[in-house]
């Protein structure tokens, strides 16, 4: 059998390639090593992530992704599909709860993210893939060989492909070199799904919240560390601790959980749908990843920290630069391939920068409320360029004065002088959603 292209891996970035790459009049090929449905991390979308699915759902004539992109949507075109609603973002700081920073994605319960039960989600993929007459092969392992091409080979199966892309999500089934100290972010994550975890909002839900503050990708944040709660709307939570490896080497589920007695309540009775993770240092970053013939898609390349919920959505606008270079002539790929893993690289780092300079604030809600407007100033600006026909990159990384600007002030925070007046003055040309005003008192509603 001779492809076009092979993509290795069926999360939802892999799916999504091969449907693009069979509308682009490819023959594609997806390999997965284990089988659907099955868990996977990577959960709450975001405005960039879901525009991107809209983008690529319109552009590559892929209608039935579009009802994923919204939340009312998806629960109206595909009830059996299991997700959640996410109007924003909440970060709750420990131990003085009463500081809260909400900040809204979306203007109503309806027109808004969702948490993606990615065990539905993927499945719903691979079966569209299957509908559209793509291969799919799963609980396959193959072994590659660059010869003419490539040659891939599994127990009951071989063929032979002109281009692959590993949409593995790090299993580096390429063996290409990691690089991962040069990250700043450096954090481990302990994690798992539950069922009985109790919405923040029953417990601690205010009249000023701009949205129910647990509809949202809730962080609570605490020195050293942070921990999201994403909710299903079929009663299972996800919830992990992300901690600073340094500060929190030896950090258990129950240690953290004895620690932190607000979390202690919201958790208490909770229980793990499956055994609790504890996984290593998360940060890994490939020294290359394009070649000739191949190039990995952003996540299999690289991943930083879950913070602010960034994955998805560079999945996905890595996958809409990364396709149309694969619909050119060979001779004109190699350069544009290499711009693809500079951009990419480029964006990690940005984010590293914005990620890592909040885990530097967590002891001081003022300071993280200030710096964490970085993020967010930068997603807005993006989305609403985006929204009218312009591309800033993403997180408007495309932008070497917004970079600038992130150099500045993560250097100031890295020296312990964060100066938040400049901050809010200087942020004010991307600052288009009314971000860093102290009359909003840290509750954004959607502008
Ligand atoms: C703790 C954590 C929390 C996160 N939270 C968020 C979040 O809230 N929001 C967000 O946007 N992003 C989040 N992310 C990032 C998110 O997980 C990724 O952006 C997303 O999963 C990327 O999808 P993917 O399809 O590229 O990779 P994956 O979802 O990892 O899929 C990879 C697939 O490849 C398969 N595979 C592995 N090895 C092989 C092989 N050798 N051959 C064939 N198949 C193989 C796997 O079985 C899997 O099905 C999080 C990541 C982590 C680690």
């Amino acid at each position: 059998m001779q492809y076009d292209l092979a993509i290795l891996g069926s999360g939802l970035g892999g799916s999504v390639t091969a449907l693009i790459a069979k509308q682009m009049g490819m023959n594609p090929v997806l390999i997965e090593k284990n089988s659907h449905p099955r868990f996977a991390i990577g959960e709450s979308s975001t405005p960039q992530a879901d525009i991107a699915l809209a983008s690529i759902a319109e552009t590559y004539n892929l209608p039935r992704l579009q009802p994923l992109t919204r939340y009312g949507s998806w629960k109206e075109t595909y009830p059996e599909l299991n997700c959640g609603p996410k109007r924003g973002f909440t970060y709750i700081h420990h131990p003085n709860i009463n500081d809260e920073l909400l900040v809204a994605a979306s203007p109503n319960g309806y027109d808004c993210d969702s948490q993606w039960y990615r065990a539905d989600l993927d499945a719903f993929l691979v079966d569209e893939v299957k509908d559209f007459g793509i291969d799919y092969f799963e609980n396959t392992t193959v072994e590659l060989k660059e010869q003419d091409g490539w040659q891939l080979k599994a127990e009951n199966f071989s063929c032979a492909a002109n281009f692959l892309i590993d949409a593995t999500g790090g299993a580096n089934p390429l063996g290409i070199s990691q690089d991962s100290l040069d990250a700043r972010t450096n954090s481990r994550c302990i994690y798992s799904h539950f069922t009985g975890v109790t919405p923040w909002g029953e417990l601690h839900g205010k009249k000023n919240h701009p949205y129910p503050c647990h509809d949202a990708a809730l962080h609570h944040v605490f020195s050293g560390g942070w921990m999201y709660v994403l909710h299903f709307d079929n009663g299972i939570s996800s919830a992990g601790f992300v901690l600073d490896c340094k500060q929190r080497p030896n950090d258990t589920w129950e240690t953290l959980m004895d620690e932190l007695p607000f979390i202690k309540e919201q958790f208490q009775n909770a229980k793990p749908t499956m055994p609790i993770v504890m996984a290593p240092r998360m940060q890994r970053c490939a020294t290359q990843m394009v070649g000739d013939n191949w190039a990995m898609l952003p996540y299999a390349a690289a991943f930083l920290d879950p913070l602010h919920s960034a994955g998805n959505a560079q999945t996905l606008c890595g996958i809409e630069r990364l396709m149309p270079i694969l619909g050119k002539p060979a001779e004109e790929r190699s350069e544009l391939l290499r711009e693809y893993q500079a951009t990419t690289l480029h964006e990690v780092d940005v984010l590293d920068k914005i990620i890592h300079g909040c885990y530097k604030c967590f002891d001081d809600f003022t300071l993280l409320s200030s710096y964490a407007m970085l993020y967010f100033a930068g997603a807005d600006f993006a989305e609403r360029q985006r929204r009218s026909g312009k591309t800033v990159g993403f997180l408007t990384s495309g932008d070497s004065a917004f970079c600038a600007l992130i150099d500045r002030f993560y250097n100031q925070v890295l020296a312990g002088a964060l100066d938040v007046d400049a901050l809010a003055k200087e942020i004010t040309p991307w600052n288009l959603a009314g971000l860093c005003d102290p009359s909003k008192h840290y509750m954004y509603d959607y502008a």
